[in-house]
């Protein structure tokens, strides 16, 4: 059974984490294999040979050729932060392995800082899954429903266009058979143009969309999506039709998993990054033991993002 397959997997056990992260020299050592895997190369003309040397704890590397000068940690997520890397990794490694989803506040406590902190830290980190997810495309069949974050019905269908609700489309790649492979989510209205913006962006021309009879759906069709139209007739009953088993049971467990666990506030306002951050874990849900050198990895690839930028809601995606 799918459910099994995740939730019995081993992941990365805190023990194995310890032994591997336990340390900021662990996880420096991490950080440049991970960010250098053929070995250094300058920042500035490419060039391999370097020599190193600390400042206020901090290793640095400067190239024999053009004498530039960059920390480990520079051109990354990680750069300019005062905080050990041992308390990044360990940030990583909770919003990765836990079963649900960790809030700021429970963040703060785990890495022992200050809530501000706690807040930028997973807030960088989920802009780091965003970049990451930002070009995932779904084909062979797929299931795309309209949804809403914050209310009384966090992914829920019912009050369709009510007020301080984040409207947001949802869609899953399934199996010939219906079983769900990947997920990708848009805050956005449903419009008809919002909806080509998405499929052009998400649906590969040669997918087959599901979806119930709101209008604006038919949209998918503009990238060469086949549309396949389920005229439900709205209510409970619709909820429970087979061609849409896929997207209800992944809507249903993000509800669960959202719910109660993050401010109302930061839903309206970073609503994207929330659901970017559902999308990364969806996605790599088969594979938990490789999940954090993955984002380790794209934590590396990713360019710095200073608090003002991520205090900024995003628009105009
Ligand atoms: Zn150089």
């Amino acid at each position: 059974m799918t459910m099994n397959r995740v939730q019995f997997q081993a992941g990365l056990s805190m023990a194995e984490f310890i032994d591997r992260y336990g340390s900021d020299d662990k996880c420096e050592a991490a950080l440049i294999a991970s960010r250098w895997t053929a070995g250094f190369a300058c920042p500035a003309c490419g060039c391999g040979h370097s020599s190193s040397f600390r400042r206020e704890g901090r290793l640095y590397f400067q190239c024999c050729a053009c004498r530039h000068q960059c920390s480990v940690t520079s051109g990354t997520v990680f750069e300019a932060t005062k905080l050990g890397l041992s308390r990044w990794f360990l940030a990583m490694h909770l919003l990765t392995q836990s079963k649900n989803n960790v809030a700021a506040l429970e963040l703060m406590r785990h890495l022992g800082v200050c809530y501000k902190t706690a807040w930028l830290i997973k807030h960088k980190l989920m802009e780091v899954m965003r970049l990451r997810e930002d070009d995932r495309q779904l084909d062979g069949r797929v299931e795309l429903d309209d949804a809403y974050l914050g209310g009384q019905r966090t992914g829920g269908k019912t009050g369709r266009g009510s007020e301080n609700k984040v409207p947001f489309v949802a869609a899953v790649q399934t199996t010939p058979e219906g079983k769900p492979e990947l997920v990708c989510l848009r805050q956005q209205p449903f419009t008809h143009e919002e909806v080509a913006v998405f499929a052009a962006r998400s649906i590969a021309p040669s997918a087959t969309v599901v979806t119930d009879g709101l209008w604006c759906f038919g949209a998918v069709q503009l990238v060469g999506a086949e549309h396949q139209r389920v005229v439900t007739g709205g209510g409970k009953a619709s909820t429970e039709l087979p061609q849409f088993k896929a997207i209800n049971t992944f809507l249903g467990n993000l509800k669960r998993s959202l719910g109660g666990t993050y401010h109302a506030f930061d839903f309206a306002k970073y609503a994207h990054r929330y659901l970017a951050e559902a999308q990364y874990r969806f996605n790599r849900r088969f594979d938990l033991s490789s999940i954090l050198s993955r984002l380790l990895r794209a934590a590396c690839l990713s360019i710095p993002t200073p608090a003002r930028v991520i205090r900024v809601a995003e628009v105009g995606r």
